[in-house]
């Protein structure tokens, strides 16, 4: 049995989390062939993020931000090693210079790109400890260098697979050394261009990383280790009576992640549903409970719970022709060519007679651009401040949940689910 293992942030996040990640592969060792995907450690994304904008747009010390990151990499170390003399200190010390000798020059002006080389370094260095830890448990475990099995385009920041030549690569190396019975470990996230650069597959990417692994090895399951119980109904931070669901389908799991549940990321489901691999999301905390498994089908009679999702930060653009010409047909592939060629997603959008309005992430500076280039031929106005409420199966008594004292803005129902904007 083959099985794909992926870990985020919160569950390497320290050196205890680390140990406990470590108790779960050994827990599963004995029956599986493993690979493991691991993201960056705790909020080192972020973190790191800051250090391309102090390089990139010289606000900040980038130098000394990439420093504060390293000294925490290597506490954690020392914390799960016990001492600084292991090999692992060289490697992280290496793969911070790395990057520190960027500084040296000034950035190139592809933003994105000088992104990917830098951000990058989360999941290195997440997975180089993690690797070394777990050989330190005498688990005989192999790091491999993701970018040179995953290969993508030069989308930096959004690296698009090449399935092909992915495929290739993952299946010369991989299944000769599952065979000799070692687990794989290998970084989310990222990917390599076909000369040899870093890209980035967009934020919380590293799901999909493992389902792509999942897919191309043809994989009997996934289980994606998260600080939450499984896949609940709402998010529990902001509902209150958000409950598990034990089963769901690709076909709920991939509604409910597009609009917006961040239990994982959207792009996880297609490449499992195409092999039909079985994904589990389960807790790292409490590993011995069941979570939630994704298949096919839903049993027999399975009724789902309202499924409520919040998207917070909405902006509600309303276009309105200038001319008073229909927006119809012609308007609206000039409108959507525009916020493809910017990459906005909508999350929602509704049209009338003169005009179009779409609900979208209020990320200022995404759409400033989409905005100038909208008005050149429309009148646009913006309405900030709005959630988006997303509920699949709702019942009279969810609606009223979430729109108890709250200006509905825009609503679209179909049988199965209502969305609404609301203040
Ligand atoms: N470390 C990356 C992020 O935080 C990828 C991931 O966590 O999946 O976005
Ligand atoms: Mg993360």
């Amino acid at each position: 049995m083959l099985h794909v293992f992926k870990f985020g942030g919160a569950s390497v996040k320290d050196a205890p989390a680390v140990r406990n990640v470590a108790d779960i592969v050994a827990h599963f060792n004995n029956e599986h062939r493993i690979v493991i995907i691991v993201s960056a450690m705790g909020k080192t994304t972020n973190a790191l993020e800051e250090v391309v904008d102090a390089y990139y747009y010289q606000k900040g010390n980038a130098a000394d931000l990439l420093n504060q990151i390293k000294e925490q990499h290597l506490s954690v170390s020392r914390e799960l090693f016990g001492h600084d003399f292991h090999p692992v200190f060289t490697l992280i010390e290496q793969a911070f210079a790395t990057v520190a000798q960027r500084f040296n020059h000034p950035p190139s002006t592809a933003y994105s790109y000088e992104y990917d080389q830098i951000v990058s370094l989360g999941e290195l260095v997440a997975t180089l400890i993690v690797s070394d830890y777990l050989n330190e448990c005498r688990m005989g475990v192999e790091w491999l260098d993701a970018r040179r099995l995953l290969r993508t385009d030069n989308t930096y920041r959004e690296g698009q697979i090449n399935w092909k030549e992915s495929a290739k690569r993952v299946l010369s190396v991989l299944p000769k050394m599952l065979d000799n019975s070692k687990i794989i470990i290998t970084q989310g996230f990222m990917g390599g261009t076909i000369e040899g650069f870093t890209t980035t597959l967009g934020r919380e990417g590293s799901d999909y990383t493992a389902a792509v692994f999942a897919n191309l090895l043809d994989a009997d399951a996934m289980t994606v280790w998260k600080d939450v119980p499984g896949i609940l109904s709402a998010d529990p931070r902001i509902v209150d009576n958000a409950v598990l669901i034990p089963v769901l389908s690709y076909y709920e799991a991939i509604e409910m992640t597009y609009y917006g549940a961040h239990v994982i990321h959207p792009k996880t489901i297609k490449p499992v549903q195409n092999k039909n691999i079985p994904l589990y999301v389960r807790s790292f905390v409490k590993p011995t409970e069941n979570g939630t498994i994704v298949q096919a089908q839903l049993p027999e009679g399975t009724v789902l719970p309202p499924v409520v999702v919040i998207k917070k930060n909405q902006l509600l653009l309303s276009v309105q022709s200038n001319d008073f010409s229909f927006v119809a047909e012609e308007n609206l592939s000039n409108i959507y060519q525009l916020f493809a060629q910017h990459r906005i997603k909508t999350n929602l959008t509704q049209n009338a007679a003169i005009s179009f309005s779409a609900c979208i992430d209020n990320t200022p500076n995404r759409i400033t651009e989409l905005l100038d280039e909208l008005a050149e031929n429309y009148t646009v106005h913006k309405n900030e401040g709005l959630e988006l409420i997303t509920i699949r199966h709702y019942t009279p008594e969810a609606i009223a949940q979430h729109t108890q004292n709250r200006e509905i803005l825009l609503e679209q129902k179909s049988r199965h689910t209502i969305q609404m904007v609301v203040k």
